[in-house]
């Protein structure tokens, strides 16, 4: 039988736990000022995305003020992936600023309309948000964080 790649549907809510979050807070605290990447992995449910794992990448870019994934080492993380039953629900990346899409990010997240994970980190504190790209607006989606 043939595989048939189905659309991503609109996503209400993301499932995160602890861990991934604290690894987020982490690689964000890490490589600030400059963006940390990378990407979840997990399973879409009907209108919810829940995470299983969360795998940072060299960010490319030339600019301190934006991210790029690395090609080929996002194609070796998809292909394990899909060898472990699992797919890219999202997309994380920081800001050295406020957590929303920049205008930069926005071409992607149509290309890449999975969950957009963004922590943004306005003076000491640090925020976090999820958007996804659907039918040409982006819309919030809700973190909820399992313990
Ligand atoms: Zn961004």
């Amino acid at each position: 039988m043939e595989e048939v790649l189905l659309p991503i549907p609109k996503i209400q809510k993301i499932i995160l736990n602890n861990e991934h979050i604290e690894m987020m807070l982490e690689e964000t605290r890490k490589t600030y000022p400059k963006e940390a990447c990378g990407v979840i992995l997990g399973l879409f449910e009907g209108e919810t995305a829940k995470a299983q794992e969360v795998v940072f990448t060299k960010n490319v870019a030339e600019s301190s003020v934006s991210f790029v994934i690395d090609v080929e080492e996002l194609y070796r993380i998809l292909v394990q992936a899909e060898g472990e039953g699992k797919e890219m629900i999202g997309i994380f990346h920081s800001h050295p600023t406020i957590a929303k899409p920049s205008s930069a990010d926005k071409p992607f997240m149509e290309i890449n309309p999975v969950v957009w994970v963004i922590f943004g980190t306005l003076s000491d504190r640090i925020d976090m948000a999820a958007y996804q790209w659907f039918e040409n607006v982006i819309h919030p989606v809700e973190i909820v964080v399992e313990h």
